[in-house]
C-alpha cells in the first residue's frame, strides 16, 4: 500500500507553547473542522493554497515532506530538547487525519531516535490512527473544543462525538494527556460548561496529565485577508475574573491547571 504524503505549511522552532521544554512544532495542512475563531486558517485545506506575506509577496502555502525530511529538520535540534526536555509535536491543521503509515513511520522515526513525540489534536482523526499512535507518541494535547454538541456543531461545523470517542480510547490505552480548553466568553465559560466537562471526564474515570486554559485571542486574524477570504466572527477574551473562576473550578477535580500553551 502507497503512503500518502502530507503536506506541512510551517515547522517553527524552538516552541514554548506545543508541550514541555523546548519543541520544533511541526503544522501538517489540512482540518476537518472549520472554526470560527481559528488563528491558522492556512492550515484548513489540505490542498496548497496562495497567501499574501506580511511583506506583500505571493507565497504558495504547504509543502510535502518525506518521513526522512521532516527527521532531518527535527534532529538538527536535539540538544535543545536534551537541555530543555522538549521534543517534537505534531500540529495543524489536524495532524491525526494525515496518512497513519506515515504519521506511524514518523512517530517511530522520531521515537528511535530518542526523541519525544506529542501530538496537538482535536481529536477528529480515526479512531485507529490513535490506536497505532499511541505507542510511539509520549503525550497529546487535546483540544476539546465544546461539551454541548449543538455548540460543537454549530462552532466548528461537526459533531463532538468523534472527538470524545477518541479522548475515551487514548485514556483507555493509558496516554498522556493534556486536555486544552479554548476558552470563549459567553459561549462555552460558564459554571455549567465547565461543571459539564468535568463530569463527563470524571464519570468516565479519564485521568489527565494536565489541563491547559487557552483563552481565545486574536492572534492570526490578519492571515484571511491575506487569503483572500472574509474576516472571521470576533468573540470576546475571557476576563481575568472568569480564567480565575475556571481555573479553581477545574481544580477541584484536576489539580494541575495552567492558563495558556
Ligand atoms: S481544529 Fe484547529 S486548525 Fe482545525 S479549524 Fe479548528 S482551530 Fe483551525
Amino acid at each position: 500500500m502507497s503512503v500518502k504524503i502530507p503536506r506541512v505549511f510551517n515547522i517553527q522552532r524552538f516552541s514554548v507553547h506545543d508541550g514541555p521544554g523546548m519543541r520544533t512544532a511541526i503544522f501538517f495542512k489540512g482540518c476537518p473542522l472549520r472554526c470560527a475563531w481559528c488563528h491558522n486558517p492556512e492550515s484548513q485545506a489540505f490542498d496548497p493554497e496562495v497567501m499574501v506575506s506580511l511583506e506583500g509577496s505571493e507565497e504558495v502555502i504547504g509543502r510535502r515532506y518525506s518521513v526522512t525530511e521532516l527527521v532531518e529538520e527535527a534532529t538538527a535540534e536535539v540538544l535543545y530538547y536534551d537541555q530543555s526536555g522538549g521534543g517534537v509535536t505534531l500540529t495543524g491543521g489536524e495532524p491525526t487525519c494525515q496518512d497513519a503509515d506515515y504519521l506511524e513511520q514518523l512517530a517511530v522515526a522520531l521515537q528511535m531516535r530518542g526523541i519525544s513525540v506529542g501530538i496537538d489534536t482535536s481529536g477528529v482523526g480515526p479512531a485507529d490512527t490513535f490506536s497505532r499512535l499511541a505507542p510511539h507518541v509520549d503525550f497529546f494535547l487535546y483540544d476539546l473544543k465544546f461539551i454541548d454538541d449543538p455548540a460543537h456543531r454549530f462552532w466548528t461545523g461537526a459533531s463532538n462525538a468523534l472527538p470524545l470517542r477518541n479522548l475515551e480510547l487514548l485514556a483507555s490505552l493509558e496516554s498522556s494527556i493534556y486536555l486544552r480548553l479554548i476558552l470563549l466568553e459567553g459561549l462555552n465559560t460558564d459554571r455549567d460548561a465547565i461543571e459539564a466537562t468535568m463530569t463527563w471526564l470524571t464519570e468516565r474515570g479519564i485521568g489527565v496529565a494536565g489541563v491547559n486554559l487557552l483563552p481565545y485571542h486574536r492572534f492570526g486574524m490578519d492571515k484571511y485577508a491575506r487569503l483572500g477570504r472574509p474576516a472571521p466572527a470576533e468573540f470576546t477574551t475571557p476576563t481575568p475574573e472568569t480564567l480565575t473562576r475556571i481555573r479553581r473550578q477545574v481544580e477541584s477535580r484536576y489539580p494541575r491547571v495552567t492558563i495558556g500553551g
